[in-house]
């Protein structure tokens, strides 16, 4: 039987309730265990693992959005970001997968350690690379290595709604064996005709059958798969040295950097914060904690996630620079300069949250601690 299309254009992808009705809202500053349910293979270095809240309730998040891992590794607490793999569309197992970085302490700790059954704490879902925001009928999916986790998640999302949505998927790997979700992704593609998937390896790896293209994304590649690129919403996550090159290349392909999105999991290749914001003559500013009735007191030229560190205040953290959002706080009184670099929306400023992280105080704080 020929796959049928769908006939859903209607944009419930953006309507986020039809996944969420009884799911539990986790907000981003929330810590709560959730417990290992399954771990999956995905390729030799590349594994998911499966958890459930300690409730068994269904969890409301958004197709990309990420949740921050919290594990005590050699005595250390090491807090970490992991994009949701799942879609929202399956509520009840949030899925992440994670690759193991040489050297690295989270990952390798949880490909190594976290077995079915045990418990981990994590902070809710949070970012803003998601589909819901910038949804359109046609999108490219640009991504490579792990970088495929929210692409995959929006992928999952907009199939499970039935949406007639023309996805093309355009993913680049080291070599097939390194294709993470390549089987399901052709499954998928297989039943879904506005599916299209690309794969562009490096080198063929151990597999001499490979037919598939060998090499790096170019223009000319991209132009002859989708000669109507230009006219997509795109989307894209990888190393940072691959997302500059896709940068380039659609610039040069004329593409409208308005309708471009991108989610780094590199923290390194965002710009740090400057500490030179404020010209802070060794001033000194007291921070109280409102809830705990905490305080201390802390310079201008010290960010507050720091200051707090040093005077033995725990707060929730990964990135320390201002991409994650996982240390958005209410400031209740008092004035900070922020300098993020994405973490955080317009309407969560406006709001009174602020990233400590990267905001350095401009007069004494009361914060929602
Ligand atoms: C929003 C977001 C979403 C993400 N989603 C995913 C995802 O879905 N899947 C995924 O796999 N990853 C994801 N990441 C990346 C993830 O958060 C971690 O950065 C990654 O797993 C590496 O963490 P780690 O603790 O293993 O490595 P780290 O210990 O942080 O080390 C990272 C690198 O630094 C080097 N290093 C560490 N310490 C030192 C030192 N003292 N001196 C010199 N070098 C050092 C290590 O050798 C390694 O190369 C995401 C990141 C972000 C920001």
């Amino acid at each position: 039987m020929n796959a049928v299309e769908s006939i859903f254009d209607e944009d419930i992808l953006s309507r986020a309730e039809t996944w969420e009705r009884g799911a539990r809202s986790w907000p981003s500053n929330e810590r709560q265990l959730m417990t290992c349910a399954r771990v999956a293979d995905e390729t030799h270095d590349v594994r998911t693992f499966e958890f459930r809240t300690q409730d068994a309730m269904p969890v409301r998040f958004e197709p990309g959005q990420f949740i921050t891992v919290s594990a005590e590794v050699a005595g250390q607490r090491v807090e970490r970001c992991y994009t949701i793999s799942s879609p929202p569309t399956r509520p009840y197992l949030v899925a992440i997968t994670v690759k193991r970085v040489t050297g690295g302490v989270m990952s390798n700790w949880l490909h190594d350690t976290l077995r079915p059954g045990m418990t981990l704490p994590a902070y809710g879902p949070s970012g803003m690379f998601t589909a819901t925001r910038a949804s359109a009928a046609k999108s490219l999916y640009l991504s490579a290595g792990s970088g495929i986790t929210p692409l995959m998640s929006m992928t999952r999302a907009s199939l499970d709604l039935g949406l007639n949505r023309d996805i093309a998927f355009v993913h680049s790997a080291r070599t097939p064996g390194d294709i993470v979700f390549r089987d399901e992704l052709q499954r998928l593609a297989l039943r879904s005709p506005r599916l299209r998937l690309f794969f562009v390896c490096e080198g063929i790896g151990d597999e001499p059958e490979w037919t598939g293209a060998v090499g790096r994304l170019s223009l000319a590649r991209l132009s002859a798969w989708l000669p109507d690129f230009a006219l997509r919403e795109v989307f894209t996550c990888g190393p940072a040295g691959y997302m500059t090159a896709v940068r380039e290349l659609l610039r040069e392909g004329g593409h409208d950097p308005a309708r471009y999105h991108q989610e780094s999991f590199d923290i390194a290749s965002a710009t740090p914060p400057p500490a030179d914001a404020i010209d802070s003559t060794q001033q000194t500013f007291t921070v109280k904690l409102a809830r705990s009735s905490k305080t201390f007191t802390m310079s201008a030229s010290e960010t507050v996630l720091a200051a707090a560190r040093k005077a033995g205040v725990a707060i929730a953290s990964s990135c320390a620079q201002g991409v994650c959002g996982t240390c958005k706080t209410k400031l209740l009184d008092g004035c900070v300069e922020m300098k993020h670099n994405g973490g955080i929306r317009e309407r969560e400023v406006q709001k009174g949250m602020r990233l400590l992280c990267c905001s350095r105080p401009a007069s004494d704080l009361v914060l929602d601690l």
